[in-house]
């Protein structure tokens, strides 16, 4: 296994840095955070609930040098469901000593399904009840994606576990434990390591009301799209693939606070908007609930049947 030179970690960090919106002098501090989440100083504990794994497989497709090596080579990850080698009562032995530890970073991907808490569980415990006991301990409490951070698919109407967000889960719960929410379905690599960096090195980042890094969710989707002066002259698409703002098929950009158009996904080679595809608001709070489909229904009506 190679170690990673003092020149990677500063190369890394004058785009983290960038990204961030740090400028050049916060490059030195931030490759310090990431050498100390790569020599164990800065432990990650890593809860899967209710949810696919995408998160953490979008985190595992990042770009060099990539967040996946660190995370799965450097960083001092004590445990992770997916990435994990350690099953059974290893695994469980193992989530619960760095538990009693204490002093770690808590990422929470998934949701937790709260009226059936049997319907998720980690060795015998149900994983509503781990993920109090983790988050009451941790340093920092980071939801990652959708599911984590609002419900998302598996809280959608009609699901039969009582699902809610792990975040309304443990403010219902009493735990006060700093947190930040970095939704998407999934969110981009690029948020996650982000986030952790500058919460290892300069504590909580700028965030907005709904607790997300104002550096990734400060700005609506709509207001940083190509398309938006398509937009301001009503020069909308039709059918998917057409030229021109995708506002009436669908495109929830105008309620979606996520910068995909700017930084763009695997590779930084494209985004959902960019591949003529609408946004369908992964990064809202209202992702697979009712309440977005009015606003696509409106957007839908008048345009196909018109053609
Ligand atoms: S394509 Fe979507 S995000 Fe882009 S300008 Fe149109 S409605 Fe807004
Ligand atoms: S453009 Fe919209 S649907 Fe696509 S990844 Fe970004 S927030 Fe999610």
């Amino acid at each position: 296994m190679n170690a990673i030179s003092r020149r990677d970690f500063l190369q890394y960090s004058s785009r983290l840095s960038a990204l961030l919106g740090l400028g050049a002098g916060a490059v030195p501090e931030l490759a310090q955070a990431l050498e100390n989440l790569a020599t164990g100083a800065a432990p990650v504990l890593w809860l899967q609930g209710q949810s696919c794994s995408g998160c953490s497989v979008s985190l595992l497709d990042s770009e060099a040098p990539t967040p996946a090596q660190l995370l799965t080579q450097y960083i001092s990850l004590c445990f992770h469901q997916t990435l994990s080698t350690a099953t059974g009562h290893v695994a469980v032995d193992t989530v619960n000593k760095t538990i009693a530890r204490g002093g770690y970073l808590l990422c929470v991907e998934g949701a937790v399904p709260a009226g059936m808490p049997r319907a998720c569980t980690f060795g015998d415990e149900p994983f509503g009840t781990q993920l109090l006991r983790a988050a009451r301990n941790a340093k920092a409490i980071v939801t990652v994606g959708t599911c984590a951070c609002h419900g998302g698919i598996p809280a959608a109407e009609n699901n039969p576990t009582g699902s809610v967000s792990a975040s309304e889960y443990l403010l219902a719960n009493g735990v006060q434990a700093p947190s930040i929410a970095i939704p998407g379905c999934p969110p981009h690599p690029d948020w996650i390591v982000g986030t952790l960096a500058h919460v290892l090195k300069f504590g909580l980042p700028p965030m907005d009301q709904a607790g997300r890094p104002k550096a990734f969710f400060g700005r609506l989707l709509h207001d940083q799209c190509p398309r938006f002066a398509d937009y301001e002259r009503e020069n909308y698409a039709r059918e998917l693939g057409d030229e021109g703002c995708l506002f009436k098929l669908g495109c929830l950009g105008p309620i979606t606070s996520a910068d995909c158009t700017v930084r763009n996904w695997n590779g930084a080679i494209n985004n959902c908007i960019k591949s003529r595809a609408p946004c369908i608001g992964c990064a809202s709070k209202d992702f697979a609930k009712r309440t977005h489909f009015p606003m696509l229904t409106q957007n839908l009506s008048g345009t196909t049947g018109g053609r």
